[in-house]
C-alpha cells in the first residue's frame, strides 16, 4: 500500500520530536497504529493531510465545546492579535475574563490566569500547602491533574495507556507526600484523615472524573469530601479543567451544589488557546504573590489573544439554551449507542455527564479506577479503528471521554450511530471467532 502523507510525516516527526508527538496520548499507543496529521477543523469536523474528513469527538481533548474555528472566537482572536500579541503588562481582557469566571463559578471569588491546566493545578497545590503549612495531599486513583511531580501517581489515561506506574523522575520524597485513594470511596478518605489529620494540606479531585473514561461521583461523595476537609482544616480542590464550563456553565460544583475552596480550570476556558486558571476564596487567593508569600508567575499568563478566545467562547456559552441544546445532542448519541449495544448483546457500560461520555467494554458498573480497568481495551481498539475507517474520530484510548460540541448536528450524530452499529457488529463477530 502506498504510504499516506500522515505516515510519512509521522516517520519524519519521530526523528525530531520524541515519539513524533508533543503530548504522549497523541501517539495512539492505546489503540496501536499511527496518528493522523490534522490540517484543518471546521465545526464538528476535522480534515487530515490526506484529505480525509472525520466527525470529531476529541475536540482537542475537551476545549472546543463550540466546535472548530467558531466564527465568533476567530473574530475576537483576529481583532485582538492585530493590536499585538503579548505585553507582560496588565490588559483589560484579563480583567474581563476574570470577572466572567468569578460570576460563573460559584466558589470562585478571585482567580489567577496561567497557561495550562497543569500549571493551574500545580499552583493550586502550592497555594494549599502555603496556606495550611502542611505537606501532604490526597488524590484519587485514575484522576489526572496534569503532569506536575506530586500529581503523577496513578494518573489516568496517558499514564494508564502507556502502562507507566507513576513515572521515573519523580523523587521518592515527592511521592511520599501524595496519598492515593480509590475514587468514590469516602470511607478511605475518613480513615486517612483520622490517621494524618494535621498533615493533609489538600484533597484534590475531579468532581466528574474524565481521565479514566468518564466516572461520576456517587451521591454523597463530593459532599463527604467537603465535610471532611472542613472538619480537618484541609483545602478542598476541585480540578474542573475538563468539567468547568462543560457539564454546566458553573462547572460540576454548580451541577452538584458542592463548593470547594479552590478550583482549577483550563480547556474550555481557553476556547482552544493555551489557558488555565485557579481560583477560590479570597482569603486563600490573597496568599499568592504579590499580595501574599506564595510565589507564582508566568511570562505569558493572561495573554491577550488567549483571553480573547476565552471571552468569546464564554459569551456563546451564556446564550440561553446552550447547555440544554448540547445535552440533547449527547442524549441522542447515548440513547442510540445504548440501543445498538443492547441489541448486539455486547457487555458494556456507558457513563456520561452532560456533553462528555464514555463507552466502556465491560458489564461492571464503572465507579473507580479498578472497575474502569475491567474494560476490554482490545475491543475498544477494534471499535476505534472501525469508526475511523468510517469517518468518525474518537479518542485513541479507552480511558478518555468522548466530547460533543454545539456544532455537532443531528445528521452528524445519526451518521455516527450508523457507523457505530457497523463497527460494534464487527467487534462482536471478532469476539465469537
Ligand atoms: C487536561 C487536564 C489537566 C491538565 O491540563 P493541561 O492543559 O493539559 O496541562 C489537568 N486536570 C484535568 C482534570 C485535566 O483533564
Amino acid at each position: 500500500m502506498e504510504r499516506s502523507k500522515s505516515q510519512w510525516l509521522f516517520s519524519e516527526a519521530q526523528k525530531y520530536i520524541p515519539g513524533g508527538v508533543n503530548s504522549p496520548v497523541r501517539a495512539y499507543k492505546g489503540v496501536g497504529g499511527e496518528p493522523l496529521f490534522i490540517k484543518q477543523g471546521k465545526g464538528s469536523k476535522i480534515f487530515d493531510v490526506d484529505g480525509n474528513s472525520f466527525i470529531d469527538y476529541v475536540l482537542s481533548w475537551g476545549p472546543l465545546i463550540l466546535g472548530h474555528a467558531h466564527p465568533e472566537v476567530l473574530r475576537s482572536v483576529r481583532e485582538t492579535i492585530e493590536a499585538g500579541m503579548s505585553f507582560g503588562a496588565p490588559t483589560e481582557l484579563e480583567l474581563e475574563l476574570a470577572k466572567m469566571v468569578v460570576e460563573a463559578v460559584p466558589s470562585v471569588e478571585m482567580v489567577r490566569m496561567v497557561s495550562s491546566g497543569t500549571e493551574a493545578v500545580m499552583s493550586a497545590i502550592r497555594l494549599a500547602r502555603g496556606f495550611t503549612g502542611r505537606d501532604k495531599i490526597v488524590k484519587f486513583e485514575g484522576c489526572y491533574h496534569g503532569h506536575s511531580d506530586s500529581l503523577l501517581i496513578k494518573a489516568g489515561s496517558g499514564v494508564l495507556t502507556l502502562g507507566i506506574p507513576g513515572t521515573p523522575g519523580v523523587t521518592r520524597g515527592t511521592a511520599q507526600d501524595t496519598i492515593l485513594l480509590p475514587y468514590n470511596n469516602l470511607e478511605a478518605v475518613k480513615e486517612v484523615f483520622e490517621k494524618h489529620s494535621e498533615e493533609i494540606a489538600a484533597v484534590i479531585v475531579e468532581p466528574v472524573a474524565g481521565n479514566m473514561g468518564v466516572v461520576l461521583p456517587k451521591p454523597g461523595f463530593l459532599e463527604g469530601l467537603r465535610e471532611l476537609t472542613s472538619k480537618y482544616g484541609s483545602v478542598l480542590i476541585f480540578d474542573e479543567v475538563i468539567t468547568g464550563f462543560r457539564v454546566s456553565y458553573g462547572g460540576a460544583q454548580e451541577l452538584f451544589g458542592v463548593q470547594p475552596d479552590l478550583t482549577t480550570l483550563g480547556k474550555v476556558l481557553g476556547g482552544g488557546m493555551p489557558v488555565g486558571a485557579f481560583g477560590g476564596k479570597k482569603e486563600i487567593m490573597e496568599k499568592i504573590a504579590p499580595t501574599g508569600p506564595v510565589y507564582q508567575a508566568g511570562t505569558l499568563s493572561g495573554n491577550p489573544v488567549a483571553m480573547a478566545a476565552g471571552i468569546a467562547t464564554l459569551k456563546v456559552l451564556q446564550k440561553p439554551g446552550f447547555y440544554s441544546t448540547i445535552e440533547e445532542k449527547a442524549k441522542r448519541l447515548r440513547e442510540g449507542l445504548t440501543s445498538i449495544l443492547r441489541e448486539l448483546d455486547l457487555g458494556y457500560t456507558i457513563n456520561s455527564c452532560g456533553s462528555m461520555m464514555c463507552l466502556f467494554f465491560t458489564e461492571e458498573e464503572v465507579i473507580d479506577f479498578r472497575s474502569a480497568s475491567t474494560s476490554k481495551t482490545e475491543l475498544y481498539s477494534k471499535y476505534f479503528w472501525k469508526m475511523m475507517e468510517q469517518g468518525v474520530y474518537l479518542a485513541p484510548s479507552q480511558f478518555e471521554a468522548a466530547f460533543l460540541s454545539i456544532a455537532h448536528t443531528t445528521e452528524d450524530i445519526d451518521f455516527t450511530l450508523e457507523a457505530a452499529e457497523r463497527s460494534l457488529r464487527e467487534v462482536k463477530i471478532g469476539i465469537k471467532s
